[in-house]
């Protein structure tokens, strides 16, 4: 499953801050998933959840930033909510729309302990 290789990827990259810091444990953890990031959030929050255990995240504080997908109409400019990547403009229904907003999936902060 996708999610459970992000989470072994944001667990690996937490373990590198951890030992560059010569920290043995992480303390806080924030991660922003976009809507349009391809990632469910929830899916990943329990996939996370799982691995964590006697990982470096194990008693760190995990929060996810979930961020709305936003999209631009290439023809009246308007910015609107998108909850789809093949989402048209609710104005003037073109097609397509740029996408401005919730592509991100990034370790926002990390706080070594
Ligand atoms: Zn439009």
């Amino acid at each position: 499953m996708h999610e459970f290789s992000m989470a072994i990827e944001v667990i690996n990259l937490a373990q590198r801050e951890a030992v560059k810091n010569k920290a043995n444990s992480i303390q806080k953890i924030t991660i922003e998933v976009g809507d349009l990031s391809g990632v469910d959030a929830d899916a990943f929050e329990s996939a996370l959840g799982l691995l964590v255990k006697d990982s470096i995240l194990d008693q760190a504080l995990v929060t996810l930033i979930r961020t709305p997908g936003l999209g631009r109409c290439n023809s009246c400019n308007d910015e609107f909510e998108m909850n789809h990547r093949m989402a048209t403009c609710p104005k003037c229904q073109c097609f397509p729309s740029e996408i401005s907003g919730g592509e991100e999936f990034r370790v926002v902060s990390l706080t070594v302990a």
